[in-house]
């Protein structure tokens, strides 16, 4: 059996294991220090109390003979679906048919996932630093080239940093998919319908088509934002949505996410004539994929009772008032810092260091662990992430001892 060789041109995932080892080797020298993890992108608060009755009882109804479920529709059942039509969607003017949601068990496997799709030679843009999945999943497939010094050669990036304002250039060169994450994962920047529309105007003058990466859409705080890439008028031509329990309500472990692929989202074949990306996902779906367990489907449809939405928004809020506690924490002692007002992610500029020096500068002056920016690609360099899903009194503490980094 020959191997896919693109395997053989993939970099090892160097960071969070090169992060684990910094890490390792700290406490052996220091066995006694006090060490934050401010690095952790899991969530670590527990379940709300609405969703685990949901699922319970659901997982009751499995041992009944009279309610018990074998397997379900290949695309998610009714109540779920119909749940994200009219909470997730509806309230924003925003009408989808039953058919263009697709539940999953994660965003990262739809994020992942969805490049089958696209032709081996399709040319990919993503935004730089960017979530390694969209990067990755797309080199395995033999679309991004080879990996040469930090970066691949047939991949097109989309530099954010300070200097433009974290709002990433339109592409210069022919490129068939962009991938955009919003609120994104790691800047915990946004962008404002008038920006997303430059991106959605673009794709379809450039027969282009978006994957949007709204895994974050829970943390938006500021009403300007968009909660969905639908908000943009004629993004329904050109984008596909993909979305997340995993932060919006802690199923980072329980796993339940969705897709929305409207109709109009179509490529061309090899006689030029348009294909209905939403049907390619059905039939991938339906050969691959035997749908997300039932009780796991009703908890995250709980998410949606009155009591589980204000119980789930309790949570978020606590994680982002840990993000403004980092944020105003680190601008106090004159440290840049991004994000983290519409999102539980803060990039700040590291001050005169590279930032694996600044991860070590870091865990020894305040034994607080982050996340070099490096590791997000190219133009993360120079910037390092911090996350707001400790503790709140951990996450006080650690910005406590930034005083020590003076
Ligand atoms: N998309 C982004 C941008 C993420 O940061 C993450 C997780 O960290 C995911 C998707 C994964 O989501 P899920 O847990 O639903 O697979």
């Amino acid at each position: 059996m020959r191997i896919n060789s693109e395997y053989e041109k993939m970099p090892g995932s160097y960071l969070f294991a090169e992060v684990a080892r910094r890490l390792k080797v700290y406490k052996e020298q220091h066995p006694d220090a006090d060490i934050i993890r401010l690095g952790i992108g899991d969530v670590t608060q527990p379940l709300v109390p609405k969703v685990i009755e949901a699922m319970h009882k659901a997982v009751d109804e499995m041992g009944n003979a009279d309610t018990f479920r074998g397997y379900g529709p290949d695309f998610g059942y009714d109540f779920l679906v119909n749940a994200i039509r009219d909470n997730d969607y509806a309230p924003l003017g925003i009408a989808l048919d039953y058919d263009e949601v697709f539940i999953s068990d994660g965003a990262k496997c739809d994020v992942g996932n969805i490049q089958e799709l696209f032709s081996q030679d399709a040319m990919i843009a993503i935004t730089d630093p960017v979530y390694p999945v969209y990067v990755d999943s797309n080199a395995m497939a033999g679309r991004a080239g080879n990996y040469i010094q930090d970066r691949w050669d047939r991949l097109v990036y989309l530099p954010c940093n300070a200097e433009n304002g974290f709002i990433p250039p339109l592409p210069e060169s022919k490129v068939d998919v962009i991938y955009l994450c919003y609120p994104n994962n790691p800047t915990g920047t946004v962008l404002t319908k008038a920006q997303l529309k430059v991106f959605v105007d673009w794709a379809k003058e450039n027969d282009a088509i978006i994957i949007f990466d709204a895994a974050y859409k829970a943390f938006i705080t500021q009403k300007e934002i968009p909660h969905s890439i639908y908000e943009v008028e004629g993004a329904r031509d050109v984008a596909i949505e993909c979305c997340s329990y995993s932060k919006t309500a802690g199923f980072t472990g329980t796993r339940c996410a969705y897709t929305i692929i409207p109709h109009e989202v179509c490529g061309k074949n090899a006689k030029g004539e348009k294909v209905e990306i939403n049907a390619m996902w059905k039939r991938r779906m339906a050969t691959k994929f035997n749908g997300v367990s039932y009780p796991v489907q009703r908890a995250a449809e709980a998410i949606y009772t009155p009591e589980g939405k204000a119980q789930v928004e309790q949570v978020i809020d606590g994680y982002l008032a840990n993000a403004r506690v980092i944020r105003e924490g680190l601008l106090a002692r004159g440290i840049q810092a991004y994000g983290g007002e519409n999102s539980p992610y803060i990039w700040l500029k590291v001050p005169g260091m590279d930032s694996w020096s600044f991860f070590d500068t870091l865990l020894d002056r305040c034994h607080v662990v982050g996340t070099p920016g490096a590791g997000f690609g190219p133009s993360g360099e120079g910037y390092f992430r911090l996350t707001a899903f400790n503790t709140a009194e951990a996450t006080r503490e650690a910005v406590a001892r930034f005083d020590r980094l003076k």
